[in-house]
This record gives structure tokens, C-alpha cells and sequence, in this order.
């Protein structure tokens, strides 16, 4: 008994001397999967506060929880980071219909469908809109049919996501455009609305929102813009195919305020060696209204709040200054990311690591880097330190919104990259809700997360090579 003993304090006292990678790591996981914060934390955000619209109340409750939490955990420093942001309310549950009128003297059928307004949209007029609507799968179709086939009606924008494309995000980035850019490009032939179908790959009946822009359009030519769910989006096409001359009705009161006030939230541990060389991890603290944005992106933001209480409870005690910061206004102006990078040049900060988890909070498989040659060898040396957790995706690609702007020629950004199959299920609809995230999927997540930052800490990033001084 005593021998057992004196063995563990034994091997708890050299922790910090000379303990190996592999061992650091390991405790990494055991922390977050015995003893992680993560999945109360997201319990609090996601049930207690809820959806987490830029300039809402929640998202300023949210901004109030997460700077208390981080406030408990004795960090060095923990601040909030003002930020104006847009504030676009949804008002009242939208309403739609399909209209068909029958040959002869019958009465005319209505069939209800579901849609949700696309974020940053104006509203209908107040009794709705109704016009005759007209289908296209991209902006080439619809710049055949031209104003001739467009103007006065509304356009049906219903490319799906390619079901045969493995990473589901590249799915959504073939189908976004419609969502995005839909308004601006129907607006050019006399379109009087948009109806865009889900961007998600099941077929139900949950609309998913998202954000779209009006470009340089002047505020006259603005037209009002919603998702349908995607048995809805089957349903309208294959009515248009009977008939051509049916109606489409909807009726929204969105509206885009003023910008308001709100903050990033950020806790530091202030690096012991190297206090002026900043690694930064993050998720986004808003999220869109339609569910409780659990996977997005209350899981990146309590993920990324653990990396810094699991490097804390693993005994490791950071050369480099760790940051955590939760970005405001990701989903609808990326306001709070373009901020901190903005403060982060003002104050000359050396940012040389961001790891961003904004994908979901699935099981983990990896990461993607954007980042230099040399950058890129010394992550893949790492790459055996990961294989007994299943993490084995380490390719080079986009990082994450919110740590975009801090891109530089010799710094590291990194998205932390769960499995993708069931995350547009949920993606900005009432779905994204607390019981669809996984504890363990979760904390398994937030333990690779830390394991990364942890050998960030502890190496580096690998100094520029001549290679790539030449290049640039
Ligand atoms: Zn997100």
C-alpha cells in the first residue's frame, strides 16, 4: 500500500521535468474525459441561455457567463473586447404557402411549407408577397431565362448538396453562393423575392438560415429572401412541373436594426518564457436563433474555453501566453474576429499559433493548417502523438473565420476538423440543439485540441525556412 503510494507522488512530482510527449497527451485525454468542463458548460449555453443572435440579449448573457466561468478557472487575465456589431431581428414566425388554382371553377388549393427568413433580410410587405415563381439550379440558368422570364416573380434557387462528396463541407461551399449572393443576382432581372432550399443534405422539414448580403444593391431594389426546408424544396419543384403558372406566398417581418455594443470575451495564461509570443484558441460566442447553437458554435466556444483548464489540471505551465477568446458576430459579419486581429497589429502582438473549432462538436478527426512548408513538416512530425486517439486528418487548408485575419507569412492557423456527416443536419436550424452533441465526441475534441497547443507551447512554430524568404 505504502509502496503504491509513494510511487504516484513520485510520478505526479516530476510531471513538469520529464515527462514525455506522449505521456503529456495522455493526460490530456484523461482530464477531459474524467473531469472536462466542456459539456456543462455548453449544458449552461445551450439550455439555460439559448440561441445567441448578435446584438440579442442571450448573446450579451452569454458574453456574462463565459466571462464569469473563465473567471473562476485563475487564469492570469480575463477581459471583454468591445466590438459594434449588427443587430437583424427575425420577428414574427415566418409563414408560406404553395397556390395552385384548378382548371374550370374549383376553388383554389393552398399547401403551407416551411421557410425561415435568411439572415440579414428585409421583410415582406406586411400582408406578404405572392407571385409566380420560377426555378433555377444556378446563376447561369437564371441569366439565360433573363428579365424577359424573371421580372415581377419570385426565384426558386434549388441546387442540393452533392450527396457523393465526402467532406460535407465542400458540399456546402458548392451550394452557399445561392444563399449568399441569391438576392443580389435575382434583384439584377426584376425578381421580387428569393426562396433558396435548405443547404442540407437530408430531406425534412427544418429550414436553415444563414446569412445573405444585398452587396451594392440600393435599398429600393432589395428583395426579401427566406430558405425552405428540403422536402418543401421537392415538393415546390416537382408542383412546378404540373403547373408552371402556381403561386408561391410568404410573408416575413425581419428587420435590420442599428449596430449595438456587444464583446469578445478573453482569458490569457501569460506565457512564463516567451510572454510576447501568442497562441490563440477559439470558437464563436453568437450563434443563429432558429435553435440553441450547440454545435454551432457552443461547441468550439467551450471547447476552446477547456483547453486552457485542461493545459491547467495537466500540470503544464505555458512558456508561450495561451489565449481563449470567444468571437462575437461570427455568423453575420465576422465583426469580433476582424476586431481582435485589428487590436492584435494596434498592440504589435506576435500571434504565432490560432486553432479555431467552428465544425461541430463531432468526433474529432484531425485538423487543417494554412501555413507554410516548413510549418506544415514540423505539424506532420507530430502526427504519431495523435494516433492512439483516431486523430489522423492533417492536411493543409482553411483554418477558421474568426482566426482568418491574423494570417500572416510565418504563423500557423488551424481548424480543428470533427467528422463532417451529420453537421449540415443541424447547421443553422431549430435542430442545432444540446442533445444532439455527444459528451464524449465533445471532450474528445477539446482534449486534441489542447494536445496542439500544448506541443505549440512547447516547440514553437518552426522558424521560417530560406525556401520560403525566397518565394515571398
Ligand atoms: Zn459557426
Amino acid at each position: 500500500m505504502k509502496r503504491i503510494f509513494l510511487l504516484i507522488t513520485l510520478s505526479s512530482s516530476i510531471i513538469s521535468f520529464s515527462q514525455t510527449d506522449e505521456q503529456v497527451i495522455r493526460e490530456i485525454y484523461t482530464q477531459s474525459l474524467t473531469n472536462g468542463k466542456s459539456y456543462d458548460w455548453l449544458n449552461h449555453l445551450s439550455n439555460q441561455i439559448g440561441g445567441r443572435l448578435s446584438g440579442s440579449l442571450n448573446a450579451e448573457k452569454a458574453v456574462a457567463y463565459t466571462k464569469a466561468e473563465l473567471e473562476k478557472l485563475g487564469l492570469d487575465k480575463v477581459w471583454l473586447q468591445p466590438v459594434m456589431v449588427p443587430k437583424w431581428v427575425r420577428g414574427a414566425k415566418e409563414f408560406a404557402y404553395i397556390e395552385t388554382a384548378p382548371s374550370g371553377f374549383g376553388t383554389k388549393k393552398t399547401t403551407n411549407v416551411n421557410i425561415c427568413a435568411l439572415g440579414g433580410s428585409i421583410a415582406t410587405p406586411a400582408m406578404g408577397l405572392k407571385a409566380n415563381i420560377v426555378e433555377v439550379k444556378n446563376f447561369d440558368e437564371l441569366e439565360v431565362l433573363g428579365k424577359e422570364h424573371i421580372e415581377g416573380k419570385i426565384v426558386f434557387y434549388n441546387r442540393p448538396m452533392q450527396p457523393d462528396v465526402i467532406s460535407t463541407f465542400e458540399a456546402y461551399g458548392g451550394c452557399v453562393n445561392q444563399r449568399y449572393m441569391g438576392a443580389v443576382e435575382a434583384a439584377k432581372y426584376g425578381a421580387v423575392g428569393v426562396i433558396v432550399r435548405s443547404m442540407n443534405l437530408r430531406l425534412d422539414d427544418l429550414p436553415h438560415t444563414g446569412s445573405m448580403t444585398y452587396g451594392n444593391l440600393p435599398v429600393n431594389k432589395r428583395i426579401p429572401s427566406a430558405a425552405i426546408s428540403t422536402n418543401d424544396a421537392e415538393l415546390l419543384s416537382s408542383m412546378l412541373k404540373l403547373d408552371k403558372s402556381l403561386k408561391f406566398y410568404f410573408k416575413q417581418n425581419c428587420k435590420q436594426l442599428d449596430d449595438v455594443l456587444s464583446h469578445n470575451v478573453i482569458g490569457e495564461i501569460t506565457g512564463s518564457e516567451f510572454p510576447n509570443e501568442y497562441i490563440i484558441v477559439g470558437g464563436h460566442l453568437d450563434s443563429w436563433d432558429l435553435g440553441d447553437g450547440s454545435h454551432d458554435d457552443g461547441a468550439g466556444v467551450v471547447q476552446s474555453m477547456d483547453v486552457l483548464r485542461l493545459l491547467m489540471e495537466s500540470g503544464i505551465k505555458p512558456k508561450r501566453s495561451i489565449r481563449v477568446v470567444l468571437f462575437m458576430n461570427e455568423e453575420n459579419g465576422l465583426r469580433g474576429g476582424n476586431k481582435y486581429t485589428e487590436v492584435a497589429k494596434q498592440k504589435g502582438e506576435n500571434h504565432i499559433f490560432a486553432l479555431e473549432s467552428d465544425a461541430g462538436g463531432f468526433t474529432p478527426r484531425g485538423f487543417s493548417f494554412d501555413c507554410n512548408d516548413a510549418s506544415f513538416n514540423q505539424i506532420l512530425s507530430w502526427k504519431p502523438l495523435f494516433k492512439p486517439y483516431f486523430i489522423h486528418y492533417f492536411e493543409r487548408g482553411g483554418s477558421g473565420a474568426d482566426v482568418g485575419p491574423l494570417k500572416s507569412n510565418t504563423n500557423v492557423l488551424a481548424g480543428l476538423r470533427p467528422d463532417s456527416q451529420r453537421y449540415f443536419d443541424h447547421h443553422h436550424a431549430a435542430n442545432d440543439t444540446f442533445e444532439h452533441v455527444n459528451k464524449r465526441e465533445l471532450e474528445l475534441g477539446a482534449a486534441t485540441m489542447t494536445a496542439l497547443v500544448y506541443l505549440y507551447d512547447k516547440y514553437g512554430v518552426n522558424p521560417i525556412s530560406n525556401d520560403d524568404q525566397i518565394k515571398d
